[in-house]
C-alpha cells in the first residue's frame, strides 16, 4: 500500500514536471491560467522541492548545448551511469551556477510567494512528508516518501541518460525515443521527437507513439485551465533534418 502511494506520488510529480516545468515554463509551449500555474507550482514544491526557474534554466542550457561541453547532464560527456545515478548532483551543480540562471531564466521572476515559501524547497518536502504522515502513519509515510524519491529521481534521470543513449533516433542528434520510458514519464521518453521540435506541446509525432501527458493537456484545455501555444509541428521540415520550431514566434533563447 505504501509503495503504491509512493509510486502514485512520483507519477503525479512526473506529470507536473512535464506539463508545468518542461512544456509550460522551459519551452513556453503552454499558457497556464494564473490559478492553474499556482496549483502546479505549489504541488511541485510539495512533491519535489524544485525551484521552477532553476529547473527551466538548467533544462534550457541542456537544449542549448545538447551532448557538447556545457550540457549539464549528457551521458556522452559524463558516462551513462553517472547521469542515471547522479543526475540530481549534476542538476544541483548547474542550478547553483548564477551565470546559468542569469542567462537562461531571466523571464521567470522571483515573486513574493517565492520569497515567502517556494524558494524553501526543504520546507515543501517537509510539509509533503507531514501530509503523508498524517494520512498514513509514520512508518507507511516513510516507505511511501522513499519510494517516491527513488522512483522520481531514477525516471527523470532516465530521460536524460537513456534518452540520449539507447533507443530509436528518427531525427538528427543523439536523443532517442523509447516507448516504455514514455509510458512511465507521461511522454517524456519520446526524447528524439522533443529535441527535434522543442517548442511543441505535443511530443508524439507519429501514430502509435504514446504521449499521455498530451492527453491530460487536452483535458485541461477543455476545462479552460490552460491554452496551448504550439502544437502544429512541421513534419516535412523535420524529416529533412535540423531543428524545427512549432511556429515563427519562438524566442531562440527559450529553446
Ligand atoms: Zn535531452
Ligand atoms: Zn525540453
Amino acid at each position: 500500500m505504501a509503495v503504491i502511494v509512493g509510486l502514485l506520488t512520483s507519477q503525479l510529480a512526473l506529470l507536473l514536471t512535464t506539463l508545468y516545468l518542461h512544456r509550460a515554463l522551459a519551452h513556453r509551449a503552454l499558457v497556464l491560467k494564473p490559478g492553474t500555474a499556482f496549483v502546479f507550482r505549489a504541488l511541485i514544491w510539495l512533491s519535489t522541492g524544485i525551484k521552477p526557474r532553476e529547473w527551466a534554466a538548467v533544462h534550457r542550457r541542456h537544449h542549448a548545448y545538447t551532448d557538447v561541453p556545457g550540457d549539464p547532464h549528457s551521458p556522452v560527456l559524463e558516462g551513462y551511469w553517472k547521469v542515471q545515478l547522479w543526475n540530481v548532483g549534476l542538476y544541483k551543480k548547474a542550478a547553483r551556477d548564477p551565470e546559468t540562471l542569469r542567462k537562461y531564466s531571466r523571464d521567470i521572476k522571483v515573486d513574493a510567494w517565492d520569497k515567502a515559501l517556494f524558494d524553501r524547497g526543504w520546507l515543501g518536502l517537509l510539509i509533503g512528508l507531514v501530509v503523508l504522515w498524517a494520512t498514513l502513519g509514520w512508518q507507511m509515510a516513510l516507505v511511501a516518501a522513499g519510494t517516491h524519491v527513488v522512483s522520481y529521481l531514477l525516471l527523470n534521470a532516465a530521460v536524460n541518460a537513456i534518452g540520449h543513449k539507447w533507443g530509436r533516433r528518427p531525427y538528427p542528434g543523439l536523443a532517442t525515443n523509447n516507448q516504455w520510458l514514455a509510458a512511465l514519464t507521461w511522454g517524456e521518453g519520446l526524447h528524439s521527437n522533443h529535441h527535434a521540435a522543442p517548442t511543441s506541446a505535443r511530443f508524439a509525432l507519429a501514430s502509435g507513439q504514446l504521449d499521455h501527458g498530451w492527453w491530460v493537456l487536452q483535458l485541461a484545455r477543455k476545462l479552460h485551465l490552460l491554452s496551448v501555444r504550439h502544437d502544429e509541428v512541421h513534419l516535412t521540415a523535420l524529416a529533412q533534418g535540423g531543428q524545427v520550431y512549432a511556429d515563427q514566434e519562438q524566442d531562440p533563447e527559450l529553446v
